[in-house]
């Protein structure tokens, strides 16, 4: 038998069973302030649908959150003065996600110094074009 079911955190939050800062909400999503900030104003945003992942969100579910995050972009930037954003999402235990819920975090961005990101690698063109294969065939399966 399985284990019963542990409310996420995320949901808790949905159900107002854990208090956040929330900033916008409607029928398919919501969206509060994240309670550690990678730098002031960044903004987590949630299906209200319960979906773990990418690899388990059905393409309406995903839409509407797409939607919020367009929407709440330019309010948060515009909110802490920034001059952009970073929007950026953990799928798997392997990419980082620690909350197992889908969800984007919205992250403004005063200067390019404030963060670093990924550093960039080099790889023989043959190995390239071989990975792009691989997922042109996954994507005609
Ligand atoms: P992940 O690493 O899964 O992409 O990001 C999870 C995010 O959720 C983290 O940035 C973390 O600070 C945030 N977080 C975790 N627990 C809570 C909580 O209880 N409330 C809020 N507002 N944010 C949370």
């Amino acid at each position: 038998m399985n284990e019963p079911h542990e409310k996420n955190i995320f949901q808790k939050i949905i159900d107002r069973e854990v208090p956040a800062d929330i900033v916008y909400e409607d029928d398919k999503t919501l969206a509060f302030m994240d309670v550690a900030p990678v730098l002031p104003g960044h903004v987590l945003v949630i299906p209200k649908q319960d979906v773990e992942s990418i690899f388990d969100a059905d393409a309406e579910t995903f839409a509407a959150l797409m939607e919020t995050v367009r929407k709440l972009a330019p309010a948060i930037r515009d909110a802490v003065g920034a001059k952009g954003v970073n929007i950026n999402s953990n799928h798997g235990e392997a990419a980082g996600q620690e909350v197992m819920r889908l969800h984007f975090h919205v992250i403004p961005r005063h200067d390019r110094s404030e963060l670093k990101f990924w550093p960039h690698t080099t790889i023989p063109q043959a190995e390239l074009q071989a990975i792009a294969e691989k997922i042109r065939n996954q994507l005609a399966n």
